[in-house]
């Protein structure tokens, strides 16, 4: 009798559920599943109707002249410096504040990716370091291990938690150095930048870079589940891309998987095999049409964030201008750590415990293993990254977050500061 009683005392007992916040939570319609399904019913899986029309529309909402669907905005940075011809011992600039990809791609050809420190405001790669990296190399003063006469070739600029560059300015760094840009959009898309207010916006994908690459990966601002997405102006570029996302077969043989109408192929380059699949591309194309109201989503919740936690003297809110439009990918808080008796992971771990879901964005690439041991990158070559990410969280901002769920995200931060503020 006690026995069966004492659950009964137990529920009653219990707390309330703690609220969960995810980090992310990807928001896929109805109208995708079906055509999701559709797909799989029509029984033509890989790249085929469906890509075209996704490459299509996705051309026409960032304004480029041609789009390469792909597998993931990996393979489209690697198709990008492949097909500008980046050779084996040739050196890309790269911001050391970024995602694995954007470096490792340059390591895929055999080049070397020169890290750069990041601008102390945006954290995007600082173009005044960009300068003074070169210098440092050619002068020999530059105590990573990276030949001093090395050839510098490009630039792949990211546009960090969703934020476009100055691209006037980082055109003008490539122009002095002679460099091609390939944009790491992976967290802009949609996003647009002008120079001030007496200039139109320019959408991230319509400039004048060489290639932009975009990421369609499960927690990107829209998502194919993996996928990606390179725009050029430049038709070459566009043909070569093409042609090495599909085992470098003939065109030809592109119409064999889009119409059936030969067998036989020509392998004219040792290709990859990077194809974007009809079922990937089904969804892309729904979450193509939800991403301006999913953005709008984003942005009101960020404008929530920087207006309820703008009183929280230990927290530093990421910039905003207004001549940008963000695509808040992230949003990513800063620590005063000198105002507080914890650090960034035990501020992750109390976040983690109150149910709030939350990444950092990035461990920097010079402070990671393969870097340091290949190079010799050391902390004191970025000061500002090494610096900063030491502080940095990133925070719940997805679109379809409840308003609870934000205030349980404010509410922690504001608590676990007011416990530990020094
Ligand atoms: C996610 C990401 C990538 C890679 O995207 P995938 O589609 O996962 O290959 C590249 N660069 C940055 C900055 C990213 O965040």
């Amino acid at each position: 009798m006690v026995i069966s009683v004492r659950p009964m005392q137990l529920v009653e007992a219990r707390e309330p559920a703690l609220m969960q916040v995810p980090f992310y939570r990807p928001e896929i319609d109805e109208a995708s599943i079906e055509e999701v399904v559709n797909v799989l019913r029509g029984g033509w899986l890989t790249s085929g109707p469906r890509v075209k029309q996704f490459e299509a529309d996705f051309a026409q909402c960032v304004g480029a002249k041609h789009a390469i669907a792909v597998n993931s905005c990996t393979a489209a940075l690697h198709l990008a410096v492949e097909a500008l011809g980046l050779a084996a011992g040739e050196a890309v600039l790269v911001p050391a504040h970024t995602f694995a990809a954007t470096a490792e791609i340059v390591r895929y050809m055999g080049a070397i990716p020169i890290l750069v420190d990041s601008d102390p405001v945006t954290l995007h790669i600082d173009l005044d370091d960009v300068d003074a990296k070169v210098e440092a190399l050619r002068a020999g003063s530059l105590t990573a291990r990276i030949p001093k006469d090395v050839r510098i070739v490009g630039m792949i600029p990211v546009h960090l938690g969703g934020v476009m560059m100055d691209m006037d300015a980082v055109h003008a760094t490539a122009k002095k150095h002679d460099l091609w840009i390939v944009e790491d959009a992976a967290h802009s898309f949609p996003a647009a930048w002008r120079k001030d207010a007496s200039k139109p916006f320019v959408r991230c994908g319509e400039d004048t870079s060489s290639v932009t690459c975009f990421s369609f990966y499960a927690n990107k601002t829209i998502t194919t589940g993996e996928g990606g997405m390179a725009v050029t102006a430049d038709p070459k570029i566009a043909e070569r891309m093409r042609l090495m996302c599909l085992h470098g077969l003939s065109r030809d043989a592109w119409d064999r998987f889009s119409g059936g109408r030969v067998w036989d192929y020509r392998i004219v380059a040792p290709g990859f095999k990077y194809n974007m699949t009809d079922v990937a591309a089904a969804t892309g194309i729904h979450q193509l049409r939800a991403a301006q109201r999913m953005r709008k989503e984003r942005e009101s919740i960020a404008l929530s964030y920087n207006e309820r936690l703008a009183s929280i003297t230990q927290l530093e809110l990421p910039h905003t201008d207004s001549d940008r439009q963000h695509a808040w990918h992230l949003y990513p808080v800063r620590l005063r750590t000198e105002q507080l008796r914890i650090d960034r992971n035990q501020f992750i771990e109390l976040l983690k415990d109150a149910g709030v879901g939350c990444s950092v964005h990035y461990r920097p690439l010079h402070l990671h293993d393969y870097y340091i041991d290949t190079y010799g990158w050391l902390p004191e070559h970025c000061p500002v990254s090494t610096r900063e990410w030491q502080r940095l969280i990133s925070i719940p901002i997805f679109s379809g977050m409840k308003s609870k769920e934000l205030d349980h995200v404010v509410s922690t931060l504001a608590s676990i500061c007011a416990t530990h503020a020094r």
